[in-house]
């Protein structure tokens, strides 16, 4: 018998443990540990609340997760409540897939002002992740800025630029959507270093923008390069070029009849943040030009009025004590998965967050690879008997997947009309939610 702990439920959590079936089938016990009572990661709570068709992945973690053979253990952080020697001694193979929570720091002056956020937190916001569900940003300034050419930069300006009708059937959480309710927000500026060929925004999501009820998006033509050259980007990135190309032939009319413009401001590199009385009021800017690829500040620098702003540049992973850490790449230090003897790493705690959904379930096949290449028939560990001796004896509060079937119900039966569920915003609310 190999037993295998899985930290972290999101994607990669789950095609690991689905990896994990497939291989060795009744031959091992897999425990999928979550600090959170709820599972399946950023799928709850950094997908769009809009996106719903992208969030029904998680019926097919559902099948791995209700067998015998693998069992979700939410309400459980390793690195505080168990370290990470302690489920060492206690499985054969610990699999990280806590992924990369974090924001990147946006470092320029100012970035610690009122009202500029990272966007783990205010995407964490408006899905209501319990880390985030106070954070209260104040939209009743008309400019937002968004930095970042990647799609969260474009979930957050769509979340922003929506009407309320625009989030029907949503699982938006209901303080995020009375916040957007009362919303002033008018000029919403995506602010990227480099130009339209480096964007990091594929099609689908781009196009959105061309069918929002009250807004329109803006690209002045003057910063595309020569339609020729796009023939030699790979074909994704050549259809939201030609995306960026169509908004930025859009009549003036097109924007005239809608009150929220969505500004593409491209060679634009953020260089500090101005206030007034402690909450932000502008945001200055550097114009670039891109030089083998890499934005190259020109000098000239322009002020633009920013009530509100979401740095979207990135995310780390969480250190946790034990494991080493590659701090400039800001994930486990890895080699293809490998960290320490019986220490493993998937997802975006191993590669960065970079890729889609699917792109984990690659990663997560190929560790498992790893892992029974490395620990054979298993070393005769106790595995989840011996942690549910550990769990009793710290006093922890255990979450398991018939208890989140019940948090799920109550969601479900809690909804406002036409939405999927209304999502529990804080861990009392979850854990009082599962019942007796
Ligand atoms: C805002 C946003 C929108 C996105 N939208 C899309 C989209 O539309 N389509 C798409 O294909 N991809 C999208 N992605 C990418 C996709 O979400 C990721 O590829 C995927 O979630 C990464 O999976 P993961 O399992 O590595 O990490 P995560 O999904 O982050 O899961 C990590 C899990 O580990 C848990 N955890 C962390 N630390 C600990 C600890 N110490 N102890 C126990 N548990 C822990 C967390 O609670 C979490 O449940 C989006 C990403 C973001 C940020």
């Amino acid at each position: 018998m190999r037993h295998i702990a899985i930290v972290g439920s999101g994607p990669a959590g789950y095609y690991t443990a689905e990896a994990a079936v497939k291989k060795w089938g009744e031959e091992a016990r897999i425990d999928v540990i979550d600090r959170l009572p709820v599972p399946y990661g950023l799928i709850r709570t950094g997908v769009a609340p809009d996106h719903q068709s992208i969030k029904a992945v998680s019926r097919r973690y559902e099948k791995t997760a209700t067998g015998e053979t693998v069992r979700f253990v939410g309400n459980v952080d390793i690195g505080t409540d168990i370290s990470i020697a302690e489920l060492g001694s206690l499985y054969d193979a610990v699999i990280l897939a806590t992924g990369a929570p974090k924001d990147r720091t946006l470092a320029i002056e100012g970035a610690d002002t009122a009202n500029v956020f990272g966007s783990a937190a205010f995407v964490g916001w408006y899905n209501g992740h319990p880390d985030f569900a106070a954070l209260a940003p104040d939209l009743s300034g008309s400019h937002a800025v968004v930095i970042g050419m990647g799609n969260v930069a474009l979930d957050v300006a769509r979340i922003l630029a929506k009407t309320e009708e625009e989030f029907a059937g949503s699982d938006i959480v209901a303080h995020a959507l009375d916040a957007l309710r009362d919303s002033r927000i008018e000029h919403i500026t995506i602010l990227g270093r480099r130009g339209p060929h480096q964007i990091m925004m594929t099609p689908k999501e781009l196009g959105e923008l061309l069918h929002l009820e009250r807004a329109a998006p803006e690209v002045d033509a003057a910063d595309l390069p020569p339609e020729g050259d796009d023939a030699i980007l790979e074909p994704g990135l050549r259809k939201s070029v030609t995306l960026v190309r169509e908004f930025a032939a859009l009549p003036e009319t097109a924007r005239s009849e809608k009150p929220i413009t969505i500004t593409f401001d491209f060679f634009a590199s953020p260089r500090a943040i101005v206030s007034d009385d402690g909450r932000i009021s502008a945001i200055e800017v550097e114009r670039t030009k891109v030089e083998l690829g890499r934005a190259v500040g020109t000098g000239e620098t322009y002020r633009m009025p920013a009530d509100l702003l979401v740095s979207c540049i990135g995310y780390q992973t969480s250190a946790i004590e034990g494991v080493p850490f590659d701090q400039r790449a800001g994930r486990f230090a890895n080699d293809g998965g490998r960290i320490l003897p019986g220490l493993y790493c998937v997802g975006w705690a191993k590669r960065g967050p970079s890729g889609t959904i699917g792109t984990n379930r690659p990663d997560g096949y190929a560790v498992i690879d790893l892992v029974d290449e490395d620990i054979g028939p298993g070393a005769r560990k106790r595995g989840r008997e011996a942690f549910d001796e550990l769990i009793a004896e710290r006093g922890l509060d255990v979450v398991t997947f018939r208890d989140w079937r019940k948090i799920e119900e109550a969601e479900i039966a809690a909804a406002r009309e036409g939405a999927p569920r209304e999502k529990f915003v804080d861990i009392e609310s979850m854990i009082a939610a599962r019942g007796a």
